[in-house]
């Protein structure tokens, strides 16, 4: 008979986010494919966890299939865990489970902790529908084109980002994006410094910068989709409304700003209606 291929999550900063399911399969298995033994090795420890590991990272994948779906094959469970959190979210093992299935073995998910539900469904942000970006790229150039091209994305966006460069893609995004774009940093979720941020790109890059403790540990942003009916404004004629917000009430400050961008009245009232709701 053949084994099965566990896909289990594990915790991404509290122990006790462990599911009662995934402590039995991982106890059960006869082997757990892991990213890093030593990391996997002391959360086993801790948990009582006793089965045998075998390393299974980005840069040996494809020859570990063979030795982990051949022990499938002749009949052994297997599990495949990440450092933290689902595997295969920004994490290995994608190949793995695609020749599993090419080969006919029953892939079993054991779901858990994932940082981009943890930080999503406390953002305080759409639901409804939402992209994954995972990390954006490292280089400011190749990170400025990916951010264009999601300028007008209507879907609520999460990012998956390094403590060392969050001061910098937040700057990209405000570039982007526009500095009052609705925005909620989530740091080092379920863990002793939990922070959740919820401000717009403009707020969120003041408080970053003025605080170094928000630049540390593990980060995911969540970013408000592109609100206005055509499109995000550009600064000039964001500034113009802004200005005219604060001296004219909603409805008549879009008007007068259409007048003097050439823009869309509906454009200019839909941005700063959702201005408003951002601060409600
Ligand atoms: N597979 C993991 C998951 O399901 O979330 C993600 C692995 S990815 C290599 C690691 C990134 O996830 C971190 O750099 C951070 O952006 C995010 N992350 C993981 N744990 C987190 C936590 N406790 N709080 C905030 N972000 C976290």
């Amino acid at each position: 008979m053949t084994g099965k291929l566990y896909i289990v999550a594990t915790p991404i900063g509290n122990p006790a986010d462990f599911s009662e399911r995934a402590l039995t399969v991982l106890r059960e298995v006869k082997l757990v494919a892991v990213e890093d033994t030593r990391h996997s090795g002391r959360l086993f420890n801790a948990c009582s966890i006793n089965t045998p590991m075998l390393s299974c990272h980005d840069y040996n994948e494809t020859e570990r299939i063979e030795l982990l779906l051949g022990k499938v094959a002749a009949g052994d469970d297997i599990a495949l865990v990440s450092d933290a959190g689902t595997p295969l979210v920004s994490d290995p093992g994608f190949q793995l489970v695609r020749q599993a299935h090419a080969r006919g073995i029953t892939v079993v998910p054991v779901p858990g902790p994932s940082a981009v539900i943890a930080a999503l469904c406390s953002a305080g942000l759409p639901t409804d529908r939402f992209v994954f970006e995972g990390f954006l790229p490292a280089k400011a150039g190749a990170r400025q084109a990916r951010l264009q091209e999601l300028a007008k994305e209507r879907r609520t966006l999460v990012f998956y980002e390094a403590p060392h460069r969050i001061v910098e893609c937040l700057a990209d995004m405000e570039a982007c994006f526009g500095s009052e774009r609705a925005a909620t940093l989530a740091r080092e979720l379920t863990k002793t410094y939990e922070t959740i941020i919820p401000a717009t790109l403009g707020k969120l890059i003041e408080r970053v910068r003025s605080d170094e403790n928000q630049q540390k540990g593990e980060i995911v942003l969540v970013v408000g989709g592109c609100v206005a009916s055509e499109g995000a404004l550009d600064a000039d004629a964001e500034k113009t409304l802004k200005i005219l917000l604060e001296e004219l009430p909603l409805r008549q400050a879009a008007s007068l700003a259409a007048k003097i961008t050439g823009l869309k009245k509906n454009l200019l009232y839909d941005t700063a209606l959702s201005w408003q709701e951002i601060k409600d």
